[in-house]
């Protein structure tokens, strides 16, 4: 099954991120890193990838 593509989260000039408007510091995720792409990657499961990361 082909990984699902979507667009990547970024964080904009006030520090929120572009996916849910949260600032990036509050995206912690389960391993510990904080940021957004980490943090909204694991929201998204292992069946999604960003893609600026293919290719
Ligand atoms: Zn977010």
């Amino acid at each position: 099954m082909q990984p699902m593509l979507v667009p990547a989260p970024e964080v904009n000039a006030l520090g929120e991120c572009t996916w849910c408007g949260e600032l990036e510091e509050l995206h912690v995720a389960p391993d510990g890193e904080v940021g957004v792409r980490a943090f909204h990657r694991s929201a998204l499961g292992g069946s999604a990838r960003f893609i600026d990361e293919i290719g």
